[in-house]
């Protein structure tokens, strides 16, 4: 049976395109190489869903911004019509920085995204006793609290938009692992040869995240976007973690951890100094899948995350329960492959997602259905174009 258009791969992104695709009236076939929708890099994202733009990310702009907003909004509303617990919870989020220097530097950033709309409220001791008590705010240099910032179970909310779209009519053929784009040889896309049979269309959207790589590269096109190992892990419940806590970025620190509350307990990560640890590296050419992932990144953060005790002293108990591993890819400039490809008419990519991929995802879904649709897209389209990292 074909379809108007396939998607491949049931991550953040493909269902997100999904949704998107299948509200501007096409039949969409999603064919995923595993049983269940958003089991890799969406199942152990942190899910963060935040207006990052300017203030903690330099590359992202005016552009992103407005997409974090759509994003924020896009998963309130399913959040609030699916009827799951999807672990969404609108609980802002605070930056915090740790020296003199890195606050004053923060200052230029704030400006910037209060230019943008963002409503960014550098905190007074007494207001930070009320938004967020779990931290010794005495101990920082400055906070800055966004309050429209929301978190949510990453891989839970991207299953309950699965479970959406099909009850919208979209099909999904799980255990398809994709082995040839049908057509591509010639110029124009013919559909997909999947483990599980072929599957025919005339568009056919790649969405399969640290895989697309190794798929463009079968079709001769390059895609500079590398993989890497980002783990986390939760705690078992803590005490004196409130469930509206806002989500915490330790911003000027050297391994700008990122910590939220999850049922109870905490939810840590944080990046490594350069260079990257060998465990955080995988062959780009042949990703494996997350069960095979090392969790040696979250380990050294539960060590690390011991020098910012002294401001959350929550963290003296914050022991690892359970630990989750993807493989975001990212680009140089820190922007998304979101296009057709070039030289094969009806093949479109939306991949390397700089690890922001829930947070984005949405509006990322909005484009490429506008581009599948009608061309028409209400982002420029250059700043996401797939020739951009195709060049040798
Ligand atoms: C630890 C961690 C924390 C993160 N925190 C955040 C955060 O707080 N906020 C945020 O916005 N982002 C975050 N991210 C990033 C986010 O997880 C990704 O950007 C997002 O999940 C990417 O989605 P995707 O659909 O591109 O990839 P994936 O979720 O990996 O989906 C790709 C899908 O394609 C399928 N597939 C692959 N090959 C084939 C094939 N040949 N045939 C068929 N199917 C195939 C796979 O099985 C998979 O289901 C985090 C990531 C990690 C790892």
């Amino acid at each position: 049976m074909g379809a108007d258009v396939i998607v491949v791969g049931a991550g953040a992104f493909g269902c997100n395109a999904a949704w998107h695709l299948r509200r501007r009236g096409l039949e969409v076939l999603v064919v995923e190489a595993v049983d269940r929708p958003a089991t890799q890099a969406t199942g152990a994202a942190a899910g963060f869903v935040a207006q990052f733009s300017s203030v903690h990310h330099s590359e992202w702009g005016e552009v992103e911004w407005g997409m974090q907003r759509y994003g924020i909004g896009f998963y309130a509303d399913l959040a609030g019509r699916c009827g799951r617990d999807i672990g969404f919870c609108p609980c802002g989020i605070a930056y915090i920085y740790q020296s003199r220097e890195g606050w004053e530097r923060a200052q230029v950033a704030i400006e910037a995204a209060r230019a943008l709309e963002t409503q960014l409220e550098a905190l007074t001791a007494g207001r930070a006793s009320e938004v967020v008590p779990e931290i010794r705010f005495e101990r920082t240099a400055g906070t800055v609290f966004d309050p429209t910032a929301i978190r949510l179970r990453a891989g839970d909310a991207i299953a309950a938009l699965a479970a959406e779209v099909a009850l919208q009519g979209v099909r999904f053929e799980y255990g398809a692992a994709v082995e040839a784009l049908l057509g591509a040889g010639e110029g124009r896309i013919r559909g997909v040869q999947t483990s599980r049979g072929d599957f025919v269309s005339s568009r056919v959207l790649l969405a399969t995240g640290a895989w697309t790589r190794p798929l463009l590269a079968r079709v001769g096109v390059q895609l500079a976007a590398e993989p890497v190992v980002v783990a986390r892990y939760t705690t078992r419940p803590l005490a004196g973690i409130r469930r509206q806590m806002p989500m915490l970025m330790f911003s000027d620190s050297e391994h700008r951890f990122w910590i939220r509350a999850e049922r109870g307990g905490l939810l840590i990560g944080g990046a490594d100094p350069k260079p990257l640890p060998d465990d955080r590296r995988v062959d780009a050419a042949l990703p494996p899948f997350v069960h095979q992932l090392p969790g040696d990144h979250a380990i050294r953060m539960r060590e690390n995350v011991r020098k910012v005790e002294d401001i959350l002293p929550a963290l003296k108990e914050a022991d690892i329960d359970e630990i989750k591993a993807g493989m975001p890819c990212y680009t140089d400039d820190r922007l998304f492959a979101a296009s057709a490809v070039a030289d094969v008419e009806g093949l479109y990519v939306l991949a390397a997602c700089n690890e922001a991929g829930i947070t984005h995802g949405p509006a990322l879904g909005r484009h490429m259905a506008e581009l599948i649709t009608d061309g028409e897209t209400e982002l420029d389209g250059s700043r996401y174009d797939l020739a951009r990292l195709s060049r040798g």
